[in-house]
């Protein structure tokens, strides 16, 4: 049965629940703060697609590092040291799921929703949508052996999952990219990856819910909820009331505000990246990559390269940090000789906040607090990667049906 599904937020993922939404049927709104022409973290991100990723953030070793490069202003990670319960306590679950047993039961759903989003984008492609989709897969640069000892144990258990990944000396490096020049000890190579223009991604869902039906209420904020029993009747916003059956929430890095008058606690940190994108590069790869000890990501986009990294937990200001910009900026010749920071001197930096869970995984399901609200949001640094699946998951949901996958680690509850 057709239903009117509100969608808050649009976002990768609020666009993607919203075309999924509608070839099943239903009459969709997406409801968005901003203006069409807009700029949040869906846009300006690194744009891949990343099967490789299925360790989540909240790993062993990544305290420790978190501690270590706290200290440093051009570090790739950093939590701002304040006084906030939320982040204290968002703190101690990041610790508490930084764990080996986590990393194992995580992994293989991260691998499955990443390959089965992956297999979505190349239908799109397919279907003749362009959006720069490159599918040869992504190089996790090691500039020391020391390095590529540990992304190697990672390529083996990437092969023990499914994932291929060859471990590849710098000769072998650049034989799979010999458009640029590099300066490395090896890489791991990951052929499943992709990647595309995440702008353009954006524009193509926009025309596609179009042209389905779709709605879109630009400017206008949540800002609560009605609710009549245990079920939402309409969102709040300044211009008055929005009805309807079923309501998909994906506000990304604030989803956990617009939440906490229903009694939902979905624990959020934005994490603030930057990146800049040069139209003219000196040299341009084929393939994207990660400076994997700078945790700086590199993409090239049509003719543009685009390179971007830190994770900065530091509340949401909408304030560049030079330093970090700069932290960014130096990584890139040691990898690229030929480039230099200065390659990128009048590039105004872009920014976006990750919606970073504490345990590193989205929030993707139905929750208690209301029985006619679906929560997809929460995906941090592979919100791009998992958009459609996600997307396709949460119009599953909407419909009340059965998931193929068993998405309890997911629970919005989980941390009710
Ligand atoms: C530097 C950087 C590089 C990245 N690289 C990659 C990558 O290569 N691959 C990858 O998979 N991911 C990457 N990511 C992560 C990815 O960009 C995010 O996970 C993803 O964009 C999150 O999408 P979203 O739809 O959840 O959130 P958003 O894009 O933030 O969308 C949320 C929307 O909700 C709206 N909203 C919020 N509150 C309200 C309200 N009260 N009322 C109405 N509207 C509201 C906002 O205006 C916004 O438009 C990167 C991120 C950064 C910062």
């Amino acid at each position: 049965m057709s239903k009117h599904v509100i969608i808050i937020g649009g976002g990768v993922i609020g666009l993607s629940a919203a075309e999924a939404c509608l070839k099943r049927g239903h009459r969709v709104t997406v409801v968005d703060r901003q203006p069409q022409q807009r700029s949040g973290c869906s846009f300006g991100n690194a744009g891949m697609v990343v099967p490789s990723h299925f360790i989540p953030l909240a790993a062993p070793g990544m305290v420790a590092l978190g501690f270590k490069w706290m200290w440093n202003p051009e570090s790739p990670f950093y939590i701002k040291p304040r006084f906030d319960l939320d982040l204290v306590s968002w703190g101690i679950k990041f610790m508490q799921a930084a764990t080996r047993s986590h990393v194992e039961a995580a992994s293989p759903l991260l691998r499955d929703l990443n390959l089965a989003s992956r297999e979505l984008y190349l239908q799109y492609a397919a279907e003749g949508e362009d959006f720069g989709l490159v599918t040869k897969g992504l190089l996790m640069l090691c500039k020391t052996q020391h390095g590529l000892d540990e992304e190697a144990a990672v390529a083996a258990k990437a092969n023990a999952l499914g994932v291929p990944a060859e471990v590849l000396d710098a000769a072998g490096t650049a034989k799979v990219d010999p458009t640029i020049t590099m300066d490395v000890a090896g890489s791991v190579w990951f052929p499943k990856d992709c990647h595309m223009a995440p702008e353009k991604f954006i524009a193509v869902l926009e025309r596609r819910i179009l042209a389905a039906g779709g709605t879109f209420r630009w400017n206008t904020e949540v800002t609560g909820w009605k609710k009549e029993g245990g079920r939402l009747r309409a969102i709040q916003t300044p211009a008055g009331e929005l009805e309807a059956d079923e309501f998909v929430l994906c506000g990304g890095a604030w989803s956990d505000d617009l939440v906490r008058d229903l009694g939902l606690k979905i624990p959020m940190q934005a994490g603030k990246g930057y990146s800049l994108t040069n139209p003219n590069p000196v040299e341009l790869p084929t393939l994207c990559s990660v400076l994997t000890e700078a945790r700086v990501a590199v993409t090239p986009m049509g003719n543009s390269l685009r390179v971007g990294g830190t994770m900065e937990i530091s509340g949401k200001q909408e304030k560049i940090e030079p330093r970090r910009v700069a932290g960014i900026l130096k990584a890139l010749p040691d990898y690229f000789p030929k480039f230099k920071p200065s390659d990128f001197d009048g590039i105004k930096p872009w920014q976006g906040f990750r919606p970073c869970s504490p345990d590193g995984m989205p929030y993707l399901g139905r929750t208690r607090a209301a029985s006619n609200l679906t929560v997809a949001t929460g995906h941090s640094m592979m919100g791009l990667s998992l958009g459609p699946e996600t997307g396709r998951l949460a119009a599953v949901l909407v419909d009340r049906e059965k998931t193929e996958h068993d998405l309890a680690m997911l629970s919005p509850d989980r941390y009710a």
